[in-house]
């Protein structure tokens, strides 16, 4: 990098800067810091900097010194041959605390680079910052200079408080900064100071809270009577519910499960009748336990796949915590509960779900990325009290105050596995800064890795974990199961003739690795005259949901998807799965096979592998053994070949990280190890 400035990613722009420096720098000495805004222009202040490149070299105080003898203009494009061109040379500059830098850049550059994209202008953080300052310099036109100013404002000050009564923020720190620079001059997340500083500000900010109710459920003697004895055979009859307190700080009873919808909701007819408009015979077993548990105001992670009623299980707790909260909805400012969903589609479905249920005129607001803002916008705008989003759009909305959060006193993380799989924590964390501390938070999750457990011990109290079934196999029972042991290039030909032999009632999800394998096999198909449809994360909104309507609808009876879709995708009528590529890993294996086998019916689950696949072949033969499928011989010898390759590896001490893929690092491109994962949805 040859200057200063953080450079933002993506165009590599080697201009280099002035700006007032000096000046600004007494006068933050004098006012004791804080954020300055700064023209350079017409202020005498500006320099040019003549030395091109490397203008700026490295040292602190003498860069100062440099800059200032080599006058002139405050810009100069050092790129000759770059094409982009400002009407104003001129720059502006602006400093800000230096612990706001993080926010400002966000992770990875990617911050930074929209508020480029948003303005037009571009933006440069200086690399040295002075006792508690950082100089911004911001180049382009009038018009992109003032935008991106304003937009950095709202950067920062959204990590302030807005709420009206009185609350101050504090979790800007002055002496902190939430990045660290690794070998690579890239930012990573310090979370040890995120938490410092969160755990900080929650202390200040949150004093005075309106009023809030969080116990709705009245036990029924039945219910309470019921020896421990009867829990647990209730518990094992419910596909083995098991339930825990998730972390040792908590010896309060667990309440016990409900078998009948009377049971959990004898106050609420209103919720008894909109059950019953579902003909629904009893609560799932995830329900059973989960709404005694969510009705008395506690925290709850689910460990649950999609298809067990996980929706539901948090849906009507949150509609009745809703209505019954003391402060009446118009004076509450902003939603009561949010649900936080990984994808666009589960948001869409979770949405459906809601809408399924009128409950004391509750509305609700679907927000996704790809979807149109504004009309999202509108619907905030005229009052909603559940909001279902997905982390990246909540949090653009909520830093340009569409939306005030400071009101939710339920909150939902649903699937939070795959939202951290996805790399959604920050905007996670980012989120529940604003929200109050002690509302209640529910969590789903397929499955139960480090990530999901510290993002419950930080945002979580004394929750209560409700497993349904096994943790990692349960969707697998229902499933036949078959596993075809093959090459690369024979891969197609199966399809085809899995697809010749499809009956008028099958309907498959073909699943592939990578969105160009998507496109690729889904033109085959059409150019063989075979109707498809096709799923990934490269495919507009309106396409996506396109591909979903006609799959479920039956325009078309093959889908091909990548992952993006393999998890909280409701198609009730998928007969097969076709593992076409096999997945990363064997979560996604169990989560894929789910999709079909749903509601009490079987499924069937096709899955080709290849040698580059060796890795996974152990757990798999975990798998198909618990499920009493049948497993070829030669997955098990492709498993002993992968662990004596491993102890080999390990003996001769290198082969460092060597991931479960990685094997004949024959597969192109990703060398072995999880780089950017980008190209797979
Ligand atoms: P979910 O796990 O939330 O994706 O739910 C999967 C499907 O189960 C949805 O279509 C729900 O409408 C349905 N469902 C939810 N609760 C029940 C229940 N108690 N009995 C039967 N189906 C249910």
């Amino acid at each position: 990098m040859t200057d200063d400035g953080w450079n933002s990613g993506g165009e590599t722009e080697n201009y280099v800067n002035n700006t007032s420096y000096n000046k600004t720098y007494n006068q933050q000495r004098d006012r004791g810091g804080g954020q300055r805004w700064n023209s350079g222009r017409g202020s005498g202040s500006n320099r040019e900097n003549r030395g091109g490149r490397g203008g700026r070299g490295r040292g602190g105080r003498n860069d100062n010194a440099r800059r200032n003898e080599s006058g002139g203009r405050s810009w100069r494009r050092s790129d000759a041959g770059n094409p982009k061109q400002y009407d104003n040379s001129d720059s502006i500059t602006m400093d800000i605390n230096s612990s706001d830098v993080g926010r400002v850049i966000g992770k990875g550059g990617a911050k930074i680079r929209e508020l480029e994209e948003e303005s037009g202008a571009s933006i440069k953080i200086s690399r040295n910052s002075y006792g508690s300052t950082t100089t911004v310099s911001i180049r382009g036109s009038s018009d992109s200079q003032s935008k991106a100013k304003q937009l950095i404002e709202d950067t920062i000050s959204s990590g302030t408080s807005r709420y009206q009564n009185g609350y101050t923020s504090s979790y800007s720190d002055n002496k902190t900064n939430t990045f660290v620079e690794n070998e690579d001059d890239k930012p990573v997340i310090d979370w040890d100071e995120v938490n410092r500083i969160y755990e900080k500000a929650q202390k200040e900010r949150w004093e005075n809270l309106p009023p809030m109710k969080k116990n709705f459920y009245e036990e029924l003697p039945e219910v309470a009577n019921l020896s421990s004895a009867q829990v647990s055979a209730i518990r094992k009859g419910n596909n083995n519910v098991v339930v825990s307190h998730t972390f040792e700080d908590s010896n309060e009873p667990i309440p016990n499960p409900v078998v009948t919808f009377q049971q959990a909701f004898h106050n609420y007819p209103d919720i008894l009748e909109e059950i019953k408009k579902q003909n629904f015979a009893k609560p799932s077993p995830i329900q059973s336990q989960a709404w005694p548990i969510l009705l008395q105001g506690k925290d709850m992670i689910g460990i649950a796949q999609t298809g067990t009623g996980k929706t539901l299980a948090f849906l009507l707790p949150a509609l009745i915590h809703t209505d019954g909260q003391p402060i009446p909805r118009s004076e509450r400012g902003g939603p009561n509960v949010i649900v936080l969903a990984p994808t666009r589609e589960l948001a869409l479905q979770i949405e459906s779900e809601v809408k399924k249920y009128s409950y004391k005129g509750i509305r609700c607001v679907c927000l996704y990325g790809g979807g149109s803002r504004k009309d999202q916008v509108d619907v905030v705008s005229d009052g909603v009290e559940i909001v279902i989003a997905t982390p990246g759009r909540l949090n653009d909305l909520i830093q340009d105050k569409v939306i005030n959060v400071t009101s939710v006193t339920y909150l939902v993380l649903d699937e939070a596995d795959r939202m951290l799989d996805m790399g959604f924590e920050p905007q996670i964390r980012k989120t529940l800064l604003d929200v109050r501390p002690d509302r209640q938070t529910v969590m789903t999750s397929a499955t139960w890795p480090e990530g999901v457990r510290r993002l419950a011990k930080s945002y979580m109290k004394k929750p209560i974990q409700v497993f349904v079934g096994s943790l990692d196999l349960a969707a697998t029972h229902s499933i036949t199961q078959t596993i075809e042991i093959v090459n690369e290039d024979e891969k197609e030909e199966m399809l085809q003739n899995f697809i010749m032999n499809m009956t008028a009632e099958d309907k498959v999800i073909v699943f592939v690795g990578k969105k160009a394998r998507a496109d690729d096999l889904a033109s085959e198909l059409i150019l063989k005259n075979i109707s498809c449809q096709s799923i990934h994360g490269d495919r507009e909104q309106c396409d996506r949901e396109q591909a979903l309507e006609d799959i479920k609808d039956g325009t078309v009876r093959i889908l091909i998807a990548t992952d993006v879709a393999s998890r909280g995708i409701d198609i009730p009528d998928i007969t097969h799965i076709y593992n076409f590529d096999f997945p990363r890993n064997i979560e996604e294996y169990v989560h894929r096979v789910g999709r079909t086998g749903r509601a009490g019916k079987r499924g069937e689950s096709i899955s080709l592998i290849t040698r580059s696949d060796w890795g996974s072949a152990r757990e798999l033969i975990s798998i198909l053994e618990e499920a009493n499928q049948s497993v070829p011989e030669e997955l098990y010898s492709m498993a002993d070949r992968f662990d004596a390759m491993k102890k080999k590896r390990a003996e001769e001490g290198g082969g460092g990280g060597f991931g479960k893929r990685g094997g004949w690092g024959g597969r192109g491109g990703g060398g072995g190890g999880g780089g950017r994962r980008n190209d797979r949805w």
